[in-house]
């Protein structure tokens, strides 16, 4: 997400810090090209004016001009501004406080993600706070809604309402309440049924199950995609029902990044969450100066070492880097480290976030990194046997013509596999060597 504005952006930059001394005419043209990167990226026309304003007044009338590095200085003010853009620091979590069992409802139109989102949040209330979590489907209109919930709670692991046909929305709203508070559920999910636009009946239909309930949460999903009608959605959801935040959907698709810019200012609601793929663990909390990092080419640091706290298996991390740590490195470590890789998703989404990698990325362009390299070298280990796998250096020609057999490969992929192995053993004897300390010493000289 934000390749586009992120790419403009990073060259704006890149000009100014070569300056070295800079004058309010370069100020000014700095300014006309962030002006068109924004709008290039599709940010609202009145979010964007604002913003320019914003920096140029920051940026002349402080000591900018003066300073050492006037470039950076600059960068500095784009990447607040950018920031307070996106709703200010930190994110703002879910509200959950409330006499269980507490309601969130699910509102937006069909299609945009609601009922994998309401699956997704449903999975992280159950996992991550051990919250018990009822879900139950409100659309009436489609037929297999209720049913497509019911499949969805049973792979989140969390329970959902039995559909008893013929009821209205709002009676399977109390209904939900009922049960939620006869079997102790902590959380109640209320998806409602989307509509294909924006109509009375809708906000009808929402007004009522509001009353019913009283929810701690109206949350709108918006599909990030359809950039500032997803804006305009839900300054028409906000305005006629009241949202409490904001989730924005398929944020893997949407390259320019325009509807998460223009949200807080032009409907007054935070994002709170983002989805960023079909799988229920493809939700992350919206935190402003981790995605204005992420834009600005400075990475998201933060963000990398949470999902690889989320998706890593610590144990076996901890394993691994005690083996490194001792010098100790065979190929099995090796297959362990490229099953924890395949499991943190896409190699162009970590790269995303680490600093300096977007540009990388844009050179990719569309393409994914070739990871398939990885998936041979996990099939050349699987068809080792276990002496060869601890001590690869017993692979002569006669094993490596029955490894490449039995994987399907080529000796000489054996052999460029051995070599980056013999690389890799040989940093981490390095390592060992030197210790914690010796490595700190290295990382600061
Ligand atoms: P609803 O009509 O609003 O309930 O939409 P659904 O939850 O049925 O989602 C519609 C489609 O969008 C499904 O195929 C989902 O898998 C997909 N989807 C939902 N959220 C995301 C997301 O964050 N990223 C991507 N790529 N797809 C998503």
């Amino acid at each position: 997400m934000f390749e586009t504005l992120s790419g403009k952006l990073s060259g704006v930059f890149d000009g100014l810090a070569k300056r070295g001394a800079l004058s309010e005419a370069d100020v000014t043209e700095a300014m006309r090209e962030v002006r068109l990167a924004m709008l290039d990226a599709d940010v609202a026309l009145p979010v964007v004016k604002d913003f320019v304003n914003k920096v140029r007044e920051r940026a002349v009338g402080h000591e900018v001009l003066d300073s050492i590095s006037p470039g950076q200085a600059v960068a500095k003010i784009v990447n607040d501004a950018l920031i307070d853009a996106l709703g200010g620091a930190g994110a703002v979590p879910l509200n959950l406080n409330a006499v269980p069992p507490v309601p969130i409802l699910m509102v937006g139109l069909q299609g945009s993600g609601k009922t994998t989102t309401s699956g997704k949040i449903a999975r992280r209330l159950a996992q991550r706070e051990r919250k018990k979590v009822l879900l139950a489907s409100l659309d009436t209109q489609r037929p297999a809604a209720q049913l497509q919930l019911a499949q969805l709670a049973e792979r989140a692991g969390v329970a959902s309402l039995p559909i008893i046909a013929g009821q209205t929305p709002v009676e399977i709203a109390q209904r939900a309440m009922e049960v939620g508070r006869r079997e102790g559920y902590d959380i109640v999910i209320l998806d409602t049924a989307g509509r294909l636009s924006i109509d009375e009946a809708l906000m009808d239909e929402v007004r009522a199950i509001r009353a019913e309930t009283s929810p701690a949460e109206t949350l709108l999903v918006v599909d990030a995609m359809t950039g500032q009608d997803a804006v305009n959605t839900a300054k028409a959801f906000n305005e006629a029902v009241g949202v409490t935040g904001v989730v924005m959907t398929r944020m893997d698709g949407d390259a320019r990044g325009g509807a998460a810019l223009s949200m807080r200012a032009i409907t007054g609601a935070p994002i709170k969450l983002t989805g960023s793929g079909e799988k229920l663990d493809a939700l992350e909390e919206f935190h402003p100066e981790r995605v204005a990092g992420r834009i600005l080419g400075l990475g998201d640091i933060a963000g990398l070492v949470e999902k690889a706290a989320d998706t890593l298996d610590h144990e076996e991390s901890e394993k691994l880097a005690l083996k490194m740590m001792q010098g100790k490195f065979d190929l099995d470590d090796y297959a362990a480290q490229i099953r924890q890789i395949n499991k943190m998703g896409s190699i162009s989404g970590i790269l995303g976030m680490l600093p300096g990698m977007g540009k990388l990325k844009d050179a990719l362009g569309d393409k994914e990194l070739d990871t398939s390299v990885l998936t041979r070298h996990q099939a050349i280990i699987s068809s080792m046997t276990r002496a060869e796998r601890r001590q690869p250096s017993i692979i002569k020609a006669s094993r490596k013509k029955r490894i490449a057999a039995g994987s399907g490969t080529t000796v000489q992929e054996i052999n460029r596999l051995l070599k980056q192995y013999d690389a890799m053993a040989s940093m981490m004897k390095r390592f060992s060597k030197l210790g914690v300390k010796g490595l700190m010493r290295q990382g600061l000289s």
